[in-house]
């Protein structure tokens, strides 16, 4: 058995068909006719241009505009002075042969992409590898993609690039594995949303097995099963299809209400990180978006963003909710969430430090555009205002008196506020959980960020792998903290969700409903297995 990165849930059961490594031989040889080379070089792009147009199509007719912007993106490099202009500057100073150019070219861009410290940015680097290939392949006038002929086939690759997982043929094809690879990466992130099972991250799969060798994927645990028995084959054919019945009865739920055994109606919400994030939200039955995190907004720019674009962000989302709750939290920067045009303090312990509200209260500058833009769209639906790391009432009261202020400048210059604003904070310091009682009185909800929580009550940093054995969302003492916060929340006659991943852990919900939840928020995919919990609870 080999045991890898679970990237996309599921089963599989099939054959193995190994990609090659489509490795090309480069050589330093120079040419003498510059232009010839460059013409050369230019069909190849105009080749990588026609192929990468009838995948994007294919893509957005599987996966939805989304997932096909990446190839938007492809065809992008494919015209990026920096990239494919280097790549005929380097032909023309060095002599280069085209291939020997653009492998150059894609080498130095790498470099600097792989020693990014942003994961997103590290994982790009595997869209300038793909596009880089692509052309080389041109060149040498091999052809792209897998050709597959059997039903119930299991890929194998070193890597897969995005043009590889879109092509791949979901009628035959039943999982793909990985040498390499993260759960962030696009290849996965593109079999999560084709529900293809896919386990990445496996080291040497491609030296362990070879062509037509019958394997098991169990995308649930990340294991794959190298030449199983009949016992186990028949043992995961029933998981498999257990599985699958399970994901088609989910369905039903999606319109469903869903309430305990003994009628309490509980929430069950979504978290986005960016407004287009709202439609799988939908698309899965949630009852209202129970975490919008707006620093997302701020993300990947040169520059803040204004109250016009986040006032369109926000009204965006309420809309498309229809009058559903929205619970938007307040810019939560800092820690290990920052902003590369806007210079922070070297802090020895950043989760501890200059973050959140207390960035907010300082920045009056920063804050006032974001609460501007959240009032003005809060005309649009069901909006509720939440502020994070919340450790004493005098923070609250200042953030929302600067609500206040803003409100009466907005209705001052004849703009629309909705008079029905809830405003809320996130209990996620465990100050704040202890205090809970008191602080219910002055807020109007709770939501718990279990995420935080966790790490601050047990003095485990969530980011440190060294220290996730001690990690524990069920450790007593976050157990009391929660119970507390929710027994506060009701003595005052307000609602309290969590918003934390602990939300939608399927070991957790039992125990969180008992203690009274009264909104859980978390990934869309979640949503419907959470459904299903709460409703088989008392
Ligand atoms: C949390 O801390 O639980 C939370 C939801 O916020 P974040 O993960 O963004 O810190
Ligand atoms: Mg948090």
């Amino acid at each position: 058995m080999k045991k890898g990165i679970a990237a996309s849930k599921g089963y599989a059961i099939g054959t193995v068909v190994l990609k090659e490594n489509d490795e090309l031989i480069i050589t330093d040889e120079k040419v003498t006719d510059i232009q010839a080379e460059k013409e050369r070089l230019q069909n190849a792009l105009e080749q990588c241009k026609v192929q990468l147009t009838s995948i994007k199509e294919k893509a957005l007719a599987e996966m939805g505009e989304e997932k096909a912007a990446v190839f938007d993106s492809h065809i992008m490099l494919l015209d990026d002075p920096e990239f494919t202009g280097a790549m005929e500057m380097e032909i023309e100073s060095n002599n280069s042969n085209a291939l020997k150019a653009v492998d150059s070219v894609a080498q130095t861009f790498l470099m600097i992409f792989e020693s990014m410290e942003d994961e997103y940015m590290r994982e790009r680097a595997a869209d300038i590898k793909d596009v880089a290939n692509r052309i080389k392949l041109n060149l040498a006038g091999k052809a792209m993609g897998l050709n597959i002929e059997a039903t119930n086939t299991i890929v194998v690759a070193y890597d897969l690039t995005p043009s590889d997982t879109a092509q791949l043929d979901r009628s035959k094809v039943v999982a793909f594995l990985t040498d390499i690879g993260g759960r962030t990466s696009h290849s996965a992130i593109m079999a999560r949303t084709l529900e293809i099972p896919a386990i990445v991250g496996l080291n040497d799969i491609t030296s362990s097995v070879k062509d037509g060798d019958f394997i098991i994927v169990d995308g649930v645990e990340g294991n794959v099963i190298l030449h199983p028995d009949e016992a186990t084959v028949k043992e995961y054919e029933a998981k498999r299809d257990a599985y699958e019945k399970e994901k088609e009865e989910l369905k039903k739920l999606i319109d469903v209400k869903v309430k305990t055994k003994s009628g309490k109606r509980i929430e069950v919400c979504g978290n986005i990180g960016k407004p287009e994030d709202v439609h799988k939200v939908i698309e899965n039955g949630a009852d209202g978006i129970g975490l919008f995190r707006t620093e997302f907004l701020y993300m990947d720019r040169d520059d803040m963003p204004t109250e016009e674009e986040q006032y369109e962000a926000y009204k965006y989302v309420l809309e498309k909710m229809e009058g559903k709750p929205v619970v938007i939290r307040t810019l939560d920067i800092g820690g290990d969430k920052k902003l590369t045009y806007l210079p922070m303090p070297e802090e020895m312990n950043p989760f501890l430090g200059y973050r959140a509200i207390r960035l907010c209260l300082d920045r009056k500058d920063i804050f006032k555009v974001q609460i501007r833009a959240l009032l003005r769209a809060s005309y649009y639906g069901n909006l509720k205002i939440m502020f994070p790391m919340i450790s004493s009432l005098s923070e609250f009261e200042q953030a929302k008196s600067f609500v206040e202020e803003c409100k009466a400048e907005l209705l001052n210059e004849g703009q629309k506020v909705s008079d029905s604003i809830e405003i809320g904070i996130m209990v996620e310091i465990p100050a704040a959980a202890v205090m809970a009682d008191e602080l219910a009185k002055h807020v109007d909800f709770f939501s718990i960020g279990t995420n935080d929580l966790i790490q601050y009550t047990l003095a485990a940093d969530r980011m440190s792998e060294k220290v996730s054995y001690l990690y524990n969302p069920m450790h007593p003492a976050v157990l009391r903290l929660i119970k507390m916060t929710i027994e506060g929340a009701h003595s005052a006659g307000k609602w309290c969700g969590m918003c934390g991943e602990m939300a939608g852990d399927e070991t957790a919900i039992a125990t969180l409903v008992e203690y009274g939840l009264d909104e859980f928020s978390m990934s869309a995919s979640s949503i419907l297995g959470a459904k299903k919990i709460i409703i088989d609870q008392e």
